[in-house]
């Protein structure tokens, strides 16, 4: 990068070149912002990245793909549907990156998601570059044939552009074990070929131990290496966790293990507040409604008699908050709330689940915060272990799964704490971005420009 353009860079210029390209991507927008922040004043810093292009080429994927998806339901309609993939970055290894079924997904979610990915691949320590896929379609009320089919016909395109050496998606938000299995049967079908394409699959026929418990785990192993710097432990917490899908059902289980007395969980229709805490056979009650029938989480209040509430739960007092649900579930006001009401640490085991401003909430009131990109990464990073393990034609055993979860989560909070020390104290996200950046930049340059 010449002087002059060295001069020129800042925040607001990337901002604006992405803003010109893509004015409508404000999840994909505030993705970048948040990065950029950290990196920019870091690449002010360091010579080797100031090179023409590099940020440039960061804040565009390399290629996205969008496909129709049609598909025919219970009643003999035709319905379709929008599918998704960005392949953003593959400087560290094949896109990999999860497939997210809402019908809030559009191109700007999905590229926010796999921009975040390329940093939290990165971040593992893994061979793994980043990418996000997903659809419009919207799994609840769907019956089981009918999510096939659906998933089906998603592969019957997706197939393309997928390998185990160029794209391994997984699950997210509405794709889970069951969906994994059809989408894997049909890219076999269609490519004669049984390989690691998939992770999240089932343990009969390549899964990964610990891959299902993987990101609520991490999250908790994560957690606990926070609290360490602060000589705390969980024992006797007060814990708020949105969500009560895969994220938030483990991250509830790993509370308990360790102590803690988690008091509320949610879904899109609201909170529940169990002053008696969760319990392992409540929460096993929850896996039963959330995964088998189907069902809300108000009805959790009407089986063991406590109180259930629409909006989220972030009124509630508590000594830590787990936002685990969907992005900016946590807005300056809420972020607000919990600072009121005495909020110690807020880990994210969603992607991007607290706005800028209030995150920045969070620093000001010195509330111990972590990114997504950091805290959750424990899913990719199982996953990325289900890819060797694939290759290798092998399957490790539990414990060694979950000892190198812990290790991979305890070396993410490391790199946190060596870029991300400020002031006297561990600032998370500008740890997680720069310590993510600076693996994918050196891959990048080491080749070309490309
Ligand atoms: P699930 O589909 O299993 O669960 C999602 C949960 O969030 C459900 O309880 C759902 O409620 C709730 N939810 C979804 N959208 C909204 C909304 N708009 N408002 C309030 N609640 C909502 O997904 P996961 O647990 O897999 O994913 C949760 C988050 O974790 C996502 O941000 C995902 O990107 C992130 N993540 C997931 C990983 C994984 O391994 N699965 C890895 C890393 C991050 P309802 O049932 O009512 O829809």
């Amino acid at each position: 990068m010449s002087d002059y353009e060295l001069k020129e860079m800042s925040l607001e210029k990337i901002s604006s070149l992405v803003k010109n390209r893509d004015p409508d991507q404000t999840e994909f927008r505030q993705a970048v912002h948040e990065v950029m922040e950290h990196v920019i004043p870091f690449v002010k810093d360091h010579k080797r990245y100031q090179r023409s292009g590099l940020l440039e080429r960061l804040v565009e994927p390399e290629r996205m793909v969008m496909f129709r998806v049609p598909w025919e339901d219970d009643e003999g309609n035709y319905r379709v549907n929008r599918g998704f993939r960005v392949q953003f970055n593959s400087a560290l290894g094949p896109y990999k990156g999860g497939l997210r079924f809402h019908p809030s997904v559009n191109l700007s979610i999905i590229k926010f998601l796999a921009f975040e990915q390329t940093f939290k691949n990165s971040l593992t320590g893994l061979p793994l570059g980043g990418g996000k896929g997903g659809s419009d379609f919207n799994p609840r009320g769907k019956s089981d044939a009918e999510i096939m089919r659906f998933c089906q016909s998603f592969m019957n395109e997706l197939f393309r552009y997928v390998s185990s050496d160029t794209d391994v998606p997984a699950g997210d938000i509405g794709v889970g074990e069951r969906e994994v299995g059809y989408l894997f049967g049909q890219y076999k079908r269609l490519t004669a070929e049984f390989t690691g394409v998939l992770t999240g699959k089932g343990l009969a026929y390549g899964g990964s131990k610990v891959r299902m418990q993987a990101t609520g785990f991490g999250l908790l192993y994560f957690l606990r290496e926070m609290m360490k710097q602060k000589e705390e432990s969980l024992e006797g917490k007060r814990v708020i966790i949105s969500g009560s899908g895969n994220v938030a059902q483990f991250a509830c289980q790993k509370a308990i293990n360790l102590g803690a007395n988690v008091i509320s969980m949610s879904d899109s229709d609201g909170y529940i507040v169990d002053e008696n805490g969760i319990t392992e056979k409540k929460l096993k009650w929850i896996k039963e409604l959330k995964n088998d029938r189907n069902g809300r989480i108000s009805e959790y209040a009407k089986e063991f008699g406590c109180e259930f509430s629409e909006g989220k739960p972030w009124g509630i007092t508590c000594d830590v908050a787990l936002p685990c649900a969907t992005q900016n579930e946590i807005e300056e006001d809420d972020a607000g709330e919990l600072v009121k009401n005495g909020v110690s640490y807020v880990a994210e085991g969603a992607n991007m689940p607290c706005t800028d401003a209030a995150v920045k909430a969070f620093y000001e009131a010195g509330v111990v915060y972590a990114p997504g990109k950091a805290s959750n990464a424990g899913g990719v990073a199982v996953s990325g272990l289900e890819m060797t393990q694939n290759a290798k034609r092998l399957s490790w055993s539990y414990d060694d799964v979950d000892e190198k979860l812990v290790e991979i989560m305890q070396t993410i909070h490391k790199k946190c704490t060596d870029h991300g020390m400020e002031d006297g104290r561990i600032n998370y996200m500008k740890g997680a971005n720069i310590a993510g950046f600076i693996k994918v930049a050196d891959a990048m340059i080491a080749q070309g420009h490309v």
